[in-house]
């Protein structure tokens, strides 16, 4: 079974261009980063961060994992061919890891594997998987490049034998930041965003004490399932109203809504949380 593991990069970061591609050909890379450590998570985390700047590419791979980061449908600066080159504009970039705590070899065919799902997907012919330098001169995948014919027939070999692993994506979300603002808890921050207390706690292991959290401090938002859907609150409405139309009753309301200090007390225009469950 081959792994996907999906940790799209958000929108906001200026790797994702955002501009629409239909990928003609597959390139591959070397990381060049022998660092321990310097693992398919870790190459997510860089992008993550924002720290590649508008450079990006959709897949790394190592000797465990094949992580994606940007959507096949869209284009990412990772050839080297200019803003409007083909390696840019056309096709799905994979990088392979060469971290010194990691098995190569393995992770150059679990990148195989790679290539032949993406081949099969987006109906690419083996003539159009190329490697780095075929767009820009560059000597990227250094440790493939001397052997490339090898990498290609082993490709041809593997899709012959049809040895292909089953695939199975696996969407991994990914966290948002969050900066303490007068006034928040924990409690009211993990309602607002739809996460439960234990797993905001969880994402945030550096807080021991949860009651001590300061303004402008950053904690990480987990993504959860929308446990809540907002509501505004018409003229004429009573919390007693709402509750009942949505099956619940006025007491797990109040909680989704700890800044409703008295049921009483509710306005037209302002927005409540309604829980979904
Ligand atoms: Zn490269």
């Amino acid at each position: 079974m081959m792994n996907i593991i999906q940790k799209i990069v958000p929108e906001s970061r200026s790797c994702r261009l955002k501009r629409a591609m239909i990928p003609r050909y597959i390139t591959i890379h070397n990381t060049a980063n022998t660092s321990r450590g310097a693992n398919a998570l870790a190459h997510a985390n860089y992008l993550l961060s924002g720290n590649s700047k508008i450079v990006g590419w959709h897949y790394t791979v190592d000797d465990k994992n094949i992580v994606q980061h940007i959507p096949t449908n869209e284009m990412a600066f990772h050839a080297g061919d200019g803003r409007y080159g083909t390696g840019n504009t056309q096709s799905i970039g994979i990088e392979i890891c060469q971290n010194a705590d990691g098995n190569y070899a393995k992770a150059e065919s679990n990148a195989i594997d790679l290539v032949i799902y993406l081949m099969k997907k987006h109906n690419i012919s083996i003539e159009r998987v190329v490697p780095h330098k075929h767009w820009s001169g560059k000597q990227c995948p250094r440790k493939i490049l001397d052997r490339w014919p090898a990498f290609i027939n082993e490709v041809k070999r593997r899709m012959a034998a049809k040895v292909q692993p089953k695939t199975q994506a696996k969407v991994e979300t990914v966290v948002t930041r969050y900066k303490i603002q007068r006034g928040d808890t924990l409690s009211e921050i993990a309602v607002r965003h739809g996460v439960e207390l234990a797993d905001l706690l969880k994402a945030n292991s550096q807080i021991k004490n949860p009651s001590l959290i300061y303004v402008g401090q950053l904690i990480v938002i987990p993504k959860g399932k929308p446990t809540h859907k907002d509501y505004t609150i018409k003229a004429g409405d009573t919390l007693w109203g709402i509750a009942t139309a949505n099956k619940i009753s006025v007491d797990k309301l109040m909680k989704a809504n700890p800044q409703i200090k008295n049921a009483s007390l509710i306005r037209p225009g302002d927005v409540i949380k309604i829980p979904l469950n």
